[in-house]
């Protein structure tokens, strides 16, 4: 029946047309249209009929051998104080922070879980919390990322392992992880959309003003006051225009092995090395496997799709050659990752930029918004100003994690997932305040910027 109605027609028999359409622009992640014991094991039970979803009828047309995609009207989904793209560990924070800031917020995130490359890409060891100071650690990664960690260990045995300051550098169990997310955000009244890929933006002139996104219900707008970017690729920036460099780097797969608290050392014969099972997680019986990987382009979805398939024929082939080392026989391979290891794409050339000789300076900044560590290494912590998250033109957008301002030499230490975790916080911030205020993100003093944020627990330097 649903296929012959137009989204118009549709929207007309469901009493929606025109202004109705606030209706649904007014409704957010608590009034979804869902019941149900998740752990009901029958399916009769749970099947209803539901309005369809609207059939889009601008389709694109090849039109003297060229694709053209005609102009339509697209639905207004929902309407937002700060729209957040992205739910990795900077996008997490940014909505978390923003909400606490008094804003109403959306998080856009293109798969069904939090946690980008932390939960989903399994990069599960948190580094760059802190510095040596005195002979001692310093935590300076403060705020919700300290509070994240702390939420995680009172989770309980297996959620994670020691914290800093007694280990600098955390190992999270990724399901621990994805469900404090998901709490976190709850708490914070944020509304949450899974499954949903932001595919434009809004804008008029330099002033963005909300998001396009993609999802199995066709293209929708969110509109909003302030766009965090926390895609970890700079999607939103990208799409507004905003300059930027683009690298490529190295491509990782991470992998986890389970049975390891089964392996018999004692079998290994003399003369032969111990196969390496990865490093140790908040629980004994498994471990993953880091890797470099070979360096691609990073949004280029040729380069994904090889590395894909090359990166889980060695762990297959890999783990295939421990079982068959005498010992190690119960070990298997428990899991790959469902989201490849981009570690770089997009950098903004922001209205301010960090690079490493600035890093190791020891300099300190009147405009931080963010101070990242280092463990283990001998380097200094160092600031992160608050125009290193601010596109030079573009309106109404904030950077945050992995693709904010920073020079090449400086990636490997801005993208670490505290440091995201942090320059989230601070996105979120400055995103509610200006919400709050109308103003454009770059008229926000820093200074209101810091201050909340120091209230909020964070570390500025
Ligand atoms: C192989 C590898 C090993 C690493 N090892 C470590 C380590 O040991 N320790 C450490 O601290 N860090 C490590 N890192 C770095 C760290 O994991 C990441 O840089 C960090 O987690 C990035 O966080 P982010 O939120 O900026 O981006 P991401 O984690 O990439 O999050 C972006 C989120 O946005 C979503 N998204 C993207 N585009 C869109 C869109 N258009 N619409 C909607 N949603 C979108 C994604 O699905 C994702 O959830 C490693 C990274 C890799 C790849």
């Amino acid at each position: 029946m649903s296929a012959g109605f137009s989204r118009r027609e549709m929207l007309g028999k469901l009493g929606w047309g025109g202004a109705g359409l606030g209706l649904l622009a007014g409704r957010g992640f608590a009034d979804a249209d869902t019941d149900g014991d998740p752990a009901y094991p029958g399916f009769a039970k749970n099947v209803r009929k539901v309005a369809p979803s609207m059939r889009d009828v601008a389709s694109a047309r090849l039109e003297g051998g060229k694709v053209v995609q005609p102009a339509r009207e697209l639905p207004v989904f929902h309407t937002a104080d700060v729209v957040v793209v992205g739910g990795g560990s900077a996008g997490f924070a940014a909505a978390v922070a923003a909400a606490r800031t008094g804003a109403k917020v959306a998080l856009v995130e293109r798969y069904g879980s939090l946690g980008g490359l932390f939960t989903n890409g399994m990069v599960l060891i948190v580094i760059g919390t802190g510095v040596k100071e005195n002979g001692g650690f310093k935590l300076v990664t403060r705020g919700i990322c300290e509070e994240f960690l702390r939420r995680l260990e009172k989770m309980g045995a297996g959620a994670v392992t020691a914290l800093p300051p007694e280990v600098g550098q955390p190992t999270v169990d990724p399901e621990a992880a994805k469900v404090l997310m998901d709490e976190m955000v709850q708490e914070a009244k944020v509304d949450m959309f899974f499954h949903a890929w932001g595919v434009d933006v809004i804008q008029n002139g330099n002033a963005v003003q909300g998001i396009v996104f993609e999802s199995k219900q066709g293209r929708q707008a969110i509109l909003a006051k302030v766009v965090v970017d926390a895609s970890g690729d700079g999607d939103v920036y990208f799409q507004a225009g905003a300059d930027y460099q683009q690298i490529s780097h190295a491509m990782g797969f991470v992998y986890r092995v389970g049975n390891s608290d089964r392996v018999d050392a004692g079998k290994l014969p003399k003369g032969t090395k111990a196969p390496r099972l990865g490093s140790i997680e908040p629980v004994k019986s498994t471990r993953w496997m880091n890797n470099l990987g070979p360096r691609g382009n990073g949004l280029d979805i040729r380069d994904l799709s090889k590395i894909e398939m090359m990166h889980r024929k060695s762990a297959w082939d890999y783990v295939q050659r421990i079982r068959k080392t005498p010992g190690y026989e119960e070990v298997f391979l428990m899991q790959t990752t469902p989201q490849i290891g981009v570690r770089a794409t997009r950098l903004l050339d922001g209205a301010a930029s960090i690079d490493k000789k600035g890093a190791v300076s020891g300099a300190k900044c009147a405009d931080a918004v963010a101070v990242s560590g280092h463990d283990g290494m001998k380097l200094p912590e160092f600031p992160i100003p608050y125009g290193a998250l601010l596109p030079k033109t573009v309106d109404n957008v904030i950077a945050a994690g992995r693709c904010i301002s920073c020079a090449p030499d400086l990636i490997d230490r801005v993208r670490l997932i505290p440091v995201c975790i942090v320059t989230g916080h601070a996105a979120g911030v400055a995103a509610a305040l200006a919400a709050k205020a109308n103003a454009r993100p770059r008229d926000v003093p820093v200074a209101d910027i810091q201050k909340v944020l120091r209230e909020q627990g964070a570390y500025l330097g």
